[in-house]
């Protein structure tokens, strides 16, 4: 069975750990914020995978981008968010991930302009709104991640998408350069977005709309109510893991195709939504992408059609 994509991230096997470029007097500032060989697996929500070689906790957007600039540029580079669609492979990541510190947390509103760090959590970003009388960002709370990841995966609900309401955003380049993007410049699509390669969001400003707290409030809570109702949110899982092919919702696809409740090793297409895999205990990260290609074999050969995944895999097999 196939296992997954080509792996992105090998640094040729010369380069061990100790003539690693971060181990040069230049990084010496950052050192305080940097880690070696951090463990990924308790900062995911599927609770697996193998270890960061670097983990760079960065506190504000001039921190990385100087860290950036000076980082070589065959050094690869993996941004995470609360990895709520995501696997981190058994084998871990080569290179730095980056994970956005404290200092990128703040939530601010203007007017009906709310701005969110990008290590915001979704979550606390609709209750800021709904605090303020601020509509429309109420889909928000309903989506488990960071602003970063909801910008950077254009995440959506209840037919409302981060797309509609983000005026612009803050990036950070794999260059070190930081750079404002228009809507336009993201390039939104479903599920995608379309910054420059490497990109790590670092803020967001979303344009809401004048509305009633009460009814903002009540919405957040039926949206709560019908997650919870829907979704395995107590469980170690991934969100949604194939996007929703054109004119199809993956899930019926997947339950047509026998797959409601399979398993492989720890690994189980959830009984309750079964477009979501969940970790039932000791599922390694091969369990979960063998039991999506599982998946995604099945549905080809029922309905003839190929599911994209929409979980992002990170690391080595
Ligand atoms: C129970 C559950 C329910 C969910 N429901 C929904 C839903 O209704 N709708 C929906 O759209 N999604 C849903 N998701 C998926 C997920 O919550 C969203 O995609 C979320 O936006 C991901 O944010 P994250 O911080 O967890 O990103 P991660 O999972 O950590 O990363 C996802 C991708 O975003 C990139 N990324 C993260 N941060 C940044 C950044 N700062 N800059 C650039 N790239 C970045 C990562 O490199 C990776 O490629 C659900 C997940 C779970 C577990």
């Amino acid at each position: 069975m196939m296992v997954a994509e080509a792996l992105p991230h090998n640094l040729p096997d010369s380069l061990s750990d100790k003539d690693h470029p971060l181990n040069r007097p230049e990084f010496d500032s950052f050192r305080t914020r940097l880690r070696q060989q951090a463990d990924l697996s308790k900062s995911n929500w599927f609770r697996v995978g193998g270890p960061a070689q670097w983990l760079f906790r960065p506190e504000h957007s001039n921190d990385l981008a100087a860290f950036l600039a000076l980082l070589p540029k065959d050094v690869p580079v993996t941004v995470l968010g609360v990895g709520s669609n995501l696997i981190v492979r058994d084998g871990g990541l080569d290179g730095v991930v980056i994970r956005l510190g404290r200092g990128f947390t703040q939530i601010t509103t203007q007017g009906m302009h709310v701005t969110a760090g990008a290590a915001a959590l979704s979550l606390n970003v609709a209750l800021v709104a709904c605090e303020k009388g601020i509509t429309k960002l109420e889909f928000l709370s309903g989506i488990p991640g960071t602003i970063g990841g909801a910008v950077f995966m254009n995440a959506g609900a209840y037919n409302a998408e981060t797309s509609q309401v983000l005026m612009e955003a803050e990036i950070v380049e794999r260059s070190g350069r930081v750079r404002r993007l228009s809507h336009a410049e993201i390039g939104f699509s479903y599920r995608h977005s379309s910054m420059p390669e490497g990109s790590i969001v670092t803020q967001a400003v979303f344009m809401g709309g004048s509305g009633d707290r009460y009814e903002i409030s009540k919405r957040i809570q039926e949206i709560s109510a019908s997650r919870e109702a829907s979704q395995p949110i107590r469980s170690r899982t991934g969100g949604s893991t194939f996007k929703n092919p054109a004119g199809h919702k993956a899930w019926e696809l997947i339950d047509r195709a026998g797959c409601r409740g399979l398993t492989i090793g720890g690994a189980q297409v959830s009984e309750k939504h079964c477009n979501f895999l969940i970790n039932t205990g000791d599922a390694t990260a091969k369990d979960l992408e063998l039991l999506g290609e599982e998946v995604r074999r099945r549905v080809k050969d029922t309905s003839g059609i190929e599911l994209e995944w929409e979980i992002k895999r990170v690391g080595k097999v």
